[in-house]
């Protein structure tokens, strides 16, 4: 079978293995960046090394009206489990604009995503039954893909090849091909993504605030927040996380590099 694989690369650890695993099968192999404007300059900064150690063009993805600060001003509220527009807005829609526009169907292409139910509880009961051989549907990973106007995308095949993986042996399979390794995981990161995704546990957030480029981000959304509530906002009341104040990871956490960090990505978005 030669047909191309889409592989969707966070910049994480997970879709770096699964870009790697695709391209020892010796098909076409097309890497794409669901950008939300949001990752930390280190993450950018490794996606540029993953493109050259694998020898590949990274596309990205991004939303039309701007990436996610352009989303908070306009959407005038913080991503949260109950209300979390981010994911379909920053990823899933430029996802599947890009899609139609290289016309990508199911006779045509498959997508391998890097999920693994060995990432969280959540995602032990809904994967923790699949095998990496099982196929799946776009349309059934999410039901957006399912819309009137997807369906020629909603019925690509989709793969999950180290679904059953842990997460030893994606560092090792890392480790053993030589390749380079987000950094933001030795600095007790688990996860890559939005910097700060507004679902991470609060350990996450902690790790940004001691970060510099993290404190701008943490200072800005406060701001943000400040803002609204200026303005008569219905949800000044709203934290910037629903469970503890952000303010305190800036003032319990103080971060000695700040001082010689004061460009940082925020600027420059
Ligand atoms: S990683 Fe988090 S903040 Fe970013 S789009 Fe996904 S849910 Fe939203």
């Amino acid at each position: 079978m030669n047909t191309p694989i889409i592989v969707p690369v966070s910049g994480g650890k997970d879709s770096q293995v699964v870009l790697s695993i695709a391209l020892k099968t010796g098909r076409r192999v097309i890497a794409v960046h669901q950008d939300t404007g949001f990752d930390h300059p280190d993450t950018y900064a490794h996606l540029d090394r993953m493109a050259a150690f694998y020898g590949v063009y990274i596309y990205r993805t991004n939303r039309a009206g701007g990436g996610m600060l352009a989303f908070l001003e306009q959407a005038q509220y913080f991503p949260n489990s109950a209300a979390r527009g981010c994911t379909q807005r920053l990823k899933q829609e430029p996802f599947a604009k890009w899609l139609m526009s290289i016309n990508a169907d199911s006779g045509n292409v498959e997508i391998w995503f890097g999920m693994r139910a060995d990432e969280s509880s959540e995602r032990a009961s809904k994967y923790g039954s699949l095998s990496a051989t099982d196929e799946f549907t776009l349309g059934d990973v999410a039901s957006f893909y399912n819309k009137p106007s997807h369906r020629r995308i909603a019925t690509i095949p989709i793969k999950l090849p180290i679904v059953d993986w842990t997460t030893e042996q994606v560092f090792n399979h890392l480790r053993e091909t030589g390749a380079p390794i987000n950094p933001l995981y030795d600095r007790g990161h688990q996860r890559v993504g939005c910097y700060p995704c507004f679902l991470a546990r609060k350990k996450e957030w902690e790790l940004v605030g001691r970060d510099p480029h993290g404190r701008h981000t943490l200072t800005h959304l406060i701001s943000l927040e400040e803002k609204w509530a200026r303005e008569g906002n219905p949800r000044k009341f709203i934290k910037v996380h629903r469970r503890w104040d952000v303010r305190d990871f800036l003032s319990e956490t103080p971060c000695v590099e700040e001082d010689v960090n004061d460009e940082c990505g925020w600027c420059s978005i």
